[in-house]
């Protein structure tokens, strides 16, 4: 009998330590007897030297190594060793979470902890009880940071909104009661213009901040594709200038653009998003720059390596208010302004660095700020891009140009141009002193080797630009120059310098592209002997407009019909496509399609037209005119059968532009 008693003791016994390694590996809990006189360890699971990276004999002479490792989470200590002393026999103290670091492998691990004043051996044996929670708190950790990151992102939501309430509202209010004035001063054309002119600029700002708004959900969903196309860095830089000059001028600040030794100007990148960007940037640098300031926007380039890559280095500084530290850490966050006494009453949506930031990065590119408060900030863009060889063929030939001459104070301005032209194969002089320059144009006339092109800078030594084109404007040469300024800006001298014999103008810094397409220009415009030809290109045009919003319709109408030409409207999709087939072949000219019509939208309409078994029908050019603005509904458009697309609000100049262009493609198939 007690035989089997025995049997059943050792049995329950077996069970018990079986329960307890399955409880202790189970859990990953790390369980320790020791004494409280010494802190000798009695007994320790198997498990503590892999949980804790620790030495099981180490822990074994002094249960203290593993107590000092156990930090409580919100910082104090672990049990201090008199809590532990004083601890009455029966009772326990707890931690709730207790930080310890995995001494081998370095990993933060998190524990519930318990010690227990044992009433065995007299009192003297404690068990100290670690349970291993680290997956528990990491994913409560997760989740916290997840709802933290939910809040902000709510938050910032609800500020945006509550500022994009009040910033659509400004304009609107601005075009509604400008509306309201014209109607009550219709008599007076002066008070009229003045007020349209008020309700263009508040468009604008319309335009822009919807564009904002639009761009930066568009990256927020990673939907913003990036395009690759070939474009001048020339051309592009004197569309940036054009704006950004104009809100300079309009703030007094003194505004220059610098570039040194341009000599490629050709890449391929996307020129919308890098003149997104640098417009971005500077028109900040204007807004965030008291009157009467300063602001540099300076262009390098720069060869990587041995093939055609090339750096561009894009810098833009101004003198204005600057940021302080803490805001430069945060500026390219969505939704952000500095809230300061300086930025109170300057309009904006805190969205514009976030949208420059996300493109920059997108072209490969980076973005960085320096900035002190009242001294100023500056803008480093750089980016790289491939360069393509720009082939001006027989370009010089075809507008007799052979030689050129520059003349100006700075070495470096000479330089610039004749690093710019020295592939084109034309003959390029410089000259820094007026006298020598005209000594050289007379001798060179003399010789029957006169100079085609002068370009003269603003500076030159001993004469001014303007004696020099007077000079050599009253001069009876046999090959008379054409003399182009090159100049920052020439709205206000233009007058008198054409009074003096200047020719035309050209934006400094001097780029091959512009160079081209001003000499490009200025041939067009001898031989047909009238600038206003290239607006007149809709006189007598008919187009078939597919239009379903009678406002629009109208707008689309009067303005086209300013320019000549007649309009005939379908309101909806399948009207268009019934109308065209009705009509005589080659009545209408082009159809300009509205993609949101109501029937047949735009792309199906434009298939339907493809379709219809009629003269014209396949080649007829189709103007995508639509609110639909991305690149991919550019490409959904010409996917459909279009030709072109034109963004709402219409642009006139763009559209005349889509219209010659396509026209001439008509012409020369
Ligand atoms: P906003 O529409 O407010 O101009 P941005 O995203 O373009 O939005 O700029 C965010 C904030 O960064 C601005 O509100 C302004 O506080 C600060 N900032 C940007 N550019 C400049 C600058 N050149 N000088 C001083 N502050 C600037």
């Amino acid at each position: 009998m007690s035989e089997s008693r025995d049997i059943f003791m050792d049995q329950q016994s077996k069970c018990k330590e079986w329960f307890f390694d399955f409880l202790v590996k189970q859990q990953r809990t790390v369980a320790a007897i020791f004494s409280g006189k010494d802190y000798r360890v009695i007994f320790l699971t198997e498990n503590a030297e892999k949980i804790l990276g620790v030495p099981r004999e180490s822990i074994c002479d002094d249960i203290r190594v593993l107590l000092r490792m156990g930090i409580k989470i919100n910082k104090t200590d672990a049990p201090a060793l008199e809590k532990i002393a004083k601890l009455p026999v029966g009772q326990t103290i707890e931690a709730e979470i207790l930080e310890a670091i995995n001494q081998e492998t370095g990993e933060i691990m998190y524990f519930r902890g318990s010690i227990n004043h044992s009433p065995q051996s007299g009192g003297d044996w404690y068990l100290l009880i670690w349970i291993d929670i680290t997956d528990e708190v990491k994913r409560n950790q997760q989740m916290e940071d997840m709802i933290a990151v939910a809040k902000a992102a709510n938050d910032a939501k609800t500020s945006f909104l509550a500022n994009m309430s009040h910033d659509f509202r400004t304009p609107m209010n601005a075009i509604t009661n400008f509306n309201l004035l014209i109607a009550k001063n219709s008599d007076n054309p002066q008070k009229v213009r003045d007020y349209t002119h008020k309700i263009g600029l508040s468009c604008q700002n319309l335009l822009s901040l919807l564009n904002d708004v639009l761009d930066m959900s568009k990256i927020e969903s990673g939907k913003t594709d990036i395009n690759s196309e070939e474009f001048a860095l020339g051309l592009l830089l004197e569309e940036v200038n054009s704006v950004v000059a104009f809100q300079a001028k309009s703030k007094q600040l003194d505004y220059r653009m610098y570039s040194t030794g341009m000599q490629q100007d050709t890449f391929i990148g996307d020129k919308k998003r890098i003149n997104e960007v640098l417009v971005n940037i500077l028109g900040n640098a204007v807004k965030y720059t008291p009157e009467g300031g300063k602001v540099t926007f300076s262009i390098e380039e720069e060869k990587v390596g041995n093939g055609n890559l090339w750096e561009l280095r894009f810098s833009v500084k101004d003198n204005g208010i600057g940021m302080s530290k803490e805001f430069q850490e945060k500026i390219f966050e969505a939704f952000t302004r500095e809230e300061k006494e300086e930025t109170t009453g300057i309009q904006g949506t805190g969205l514009g660095m976030a949208i420059t930031k996300s493109l920059v990065e997108m072209m490969g590119g980076t973005i960085s700020v320096e900035s002190e408060e009242g001294v100023g900030s500056n803008f480093i863009i750089t980016l790289r891009l491939p360069g393509v060889r720009q082939e001006s063929g027989d370009f010089w030939k075809n507008h007799n140009l052979n030689r050129v001459l520059v003349i100006d104070d700075d070495m470096k301005e000479c330089k610039n141009v004749e690093v710019a032209l020295h592939d084109t194969g034309l003959e390029v002089f410089f000259c820094t002193s007026g006298y020598k320059a005209i000594k050289l144009i007379e001798a060179g006339d003399d010789d029957g080797r006169g100079f085609d092109i002068i370009i003269i800078g603003m500076m030159i030594r001993s004469l001014s630009c303007f004696e020099i084109a007077e000079y050599v404007n009253k001069k009876k040469l046999k090959h008379k120059p054409k003399m182009i300024l090159l100049t920052d800006d020439w709205e206000e001298i233009a007058s008198d310098a054409r009074e003096a014999g200047i020719f035309d103008f050209i934006q400094n810094p001097f780029f091959l592209s512009t160079f081209m397409q001003l000499m490009e220009d200025i041939v067009g415009r001898t031989s047909l002997g009238n600038s206003d030809e290239r607006r007149s290109i809709l006189k007598g045009m008919r187009f078939l407009a597919a239009e379903d919003n009678d406002i629009n319709a109208d707008i689309l109408s009067e303005l086209m019909g300013m320019e000549g030409a007649l309009v005939v409207r379908a309101s909806n999709g399948q009207e268009a496509v019934e109308m065209f087939e009705k009509a005589e072949p080659g009545y209408y000219d082009m159809i300009l399609m509205d993609i949101q019509m109501p029937l047949l939208n735009g792309y199906q309409a434009t298939k339907a037209i493809r379709k219809l078994n009629k003269d014209g029908a396949t080649e007829i050019p189709i103007i995508a005119m639509t609110a639909n603005a991305y690149a991919d509904d550019v490409q959904r458009a010409l996917d459909s059968g279009m030709n072109a697309h034109v963004s709402k609000p219409i642009d006139m100049k763009l559209v005349e532009a889509t219209i010659a262009s396509l026209k001439e493609n008509n012409q020369s198939t």
